[in-house]
């Protein structure tokens, strides 16, 4: 073959060959982590200038297997607890790469195609949702919220015969979102970047178990209402990532209902929850939501960059999200016999959403509940929320432990104490326990505030983690509080 172009374009295998070896052994995650401590030998050898002369596969292969890979970010370790974030397992990495290499677009006549809506349905049919929903894909739970905020704003003022993609937003007209002080903050940047403002969400309080406290919010929107003020949407959090508490999403429904608006629910971490039987009664009303959001790349352990929205009213978010056709995209909308990939489009999910050219994430998902069914995702569902049980009940039975939110689904939130110690003590003491415990590596949870108090967040998502990390936890949190506070209860060193 006669090279046309400086890239290589063949030897797939063999650099993939050499890449998957180093990333197996990444995945053993052997010694200690040390992307943090030789942070200055991998970066000066990746800071370099634009080079002007390419230095060829062969470099580039290198480079990733010795000074990029075994320096990556070890969310995949089994002590990993920390944040929403979580490694693939196999069967999506390699539909990713399969995607990456035979399914370039997602659109077309094609499997790459046709799966994006196998795998929506699929969801939609595991999560119990009407089946006249549209999904659609995206890069996670930050574009899929602002999916369904754009579907909402584009029904409220349509109502006010005002299509707000087409022509904007009127000044004269105050609007406002509600949700509780737990929201995740993207939430309230896609009210900005749908120019309702950051500062029409408002952030209602919760009640002693994290969840939205509706006479709260009724009191909200009757006031709201006395003022004119537009009720955009709902916003039910379905899984908040402080605490997984669940807000009552039947009750917001009917709230919903009576002020005329939109209730939207953000599962982008807690929706597959639902499949816990001890839970599902908590999703009671997600059938009646207008909009809703979960993120795959969270409990599914689908790579990174796959979310989904899903909004009832097609022909509305339609409306919210098209594109004004471009001639050269007109071309092979063909509606007669299909002799070609490129005689038809396939199913368009692009003017349900703001990504034109976007990865196949369809194959992913159909990869992985191809692989461990609904049954295995229950499984892992059931497994993760026992974790957090069980560590609740550990927390429990050590007095020198104290759990500061009941679990709901697979978040634990609770802090070392002494009883002695003062609230200002407790924090500091808390925070050093989380450094060393990231400093050690091998467990590794993240940190949030609950009802104001410090407190260390193990959230359980990786299908990796055992029971044995949950304990090691445990353990390791009482004995490095114990280091640190000095045998005889007093605040000793600190
Ligand atoms: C993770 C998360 C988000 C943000 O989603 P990304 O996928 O990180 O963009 C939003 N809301 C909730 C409840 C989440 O857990």
């Amino acid at each position: 073959m006669v090279a046309v172009d400086a890239s290589e374009t063949a030897r797939l295998s063999e650099a993939i060959e050499a890449v998957v070896r180093a990333l197996e052994a990444f995945n053993r995650f052997q010694g200690p982590d040390l992307a943090g401590r030789e942070e200055s030998i991998w970066r000066s050898a990746l800071d370099r200038p634009v080079p002007r002369s390419g230095a060829g596969l062969d470099a580039v292969l290198r480079e990733l297997t010795q000074t990029i890979i075994p320096h990556g970010l070890r969310v995949g370790d089994a002590g990993f607890s920390g944040w929403m974030a979580v490694a693939p397992t196999t069967s999506g990495t390699a539909a990713a790469l399969a995607g990456t290499v035979a399914g370039p677009q997602r659109w077309w006549v094609q499997p790459f195609n046709f799966l994006e809506t196998v795998a929506l349905r699929w969801l939609a049919e595991l999560l119990e949702l009407p089946g006249d929903m549209q999904g659609t894909f995206t890069s996670g739970g930050s574009v899929a919220n602002l999916i369904g905020l754009g579907a909402a704003r584009q029904r409220v003022l349509e109502k006010h015969a005002i299509d707000p993609a087409r022509d904007g937003l009127p000044a004269d007209m105050r609007f406002r979102i509600y949700a509780s002080d737990q929201v995740h903050h993207v939430v309230i940047r896609a009210a900005g970047v749908l120019g309702l403002g950051r500062s029409s969400v408002v952030r209602l309080p919760v009640d002693r178990d994290q969840r939205m406290d509706l006479a709260e919010l009724r009191k909200a929107l009757e006031s709201d209402r006395a003022d004119g003020v537009i009720p955009v949407a709902l916003v039910a959090s379905a899984g908040t990532v402080n605490t997984g508490a669940i807000d009552p999403i039947d009750e917001m429904v009917e709230l919903a209902a009576e002020f005329e608006s939109w209730l939207h629910v953000d599962g982008a971490y807690g929706l597959f929850g639902k499949l816990d039987p001890r839970l599902a009664p908590l999703y009671r009303g997600l059938d009646k939501a207008d909009s809703l959001v979960v993120d795959p790349h969270k409990w599914l352990a689908a790579p990174v960059g796959c979310g989904a929205a899903f909004v009832r009213d097609r022909a509305l978010l339609g409306r919210a999200f098209t594109t004004v056709p471009a001639d050269y995209l007109e071309g092979a909308a063909s509606t007669g016999e299909v002799s070609s990939p490129f005689d038809h489009f396939g199913e368009l999910y692009h003017n349900f959403n703001v990504e034109q050219s976007a990865p196949s994430r369809g194959v992913q998902v159909w990869a992985i509940l191809r692989e461990i069914g609904v049954d295995g995702l229950r499984e892992r569902i059931i497994r993760h929320n026992d974790f957090a049980r069980r560590l609740a009940s550990r927390v429990k039975d050590d007095e020198h432990l104290e759990l500061l939110a009941e679990p709901t689904l697979s978040i634990c939130c609770f802090r070392y104490r002494r009883p002695d110690m003062e609230e200002a003590q407790l924090e500091e003491l808390n925070a050093e326990i989380a450094r060393r415990l990231r400093a050690e590596g091998e467990y590794v949870p993240s940190t949030t505030r609950v009802a104001s108090r410090f407190a260390i967040r193990p959230a359980y998502i990786n299908p990796r983690t055992t029971v044995a990390e949950v304990d090691g936890l445990a353990d390791r949190v009482r004995r490095i509080g114990d280091e640190l506070a000095g045998p005889g209860g007093a605040a000793g060193e600190l």
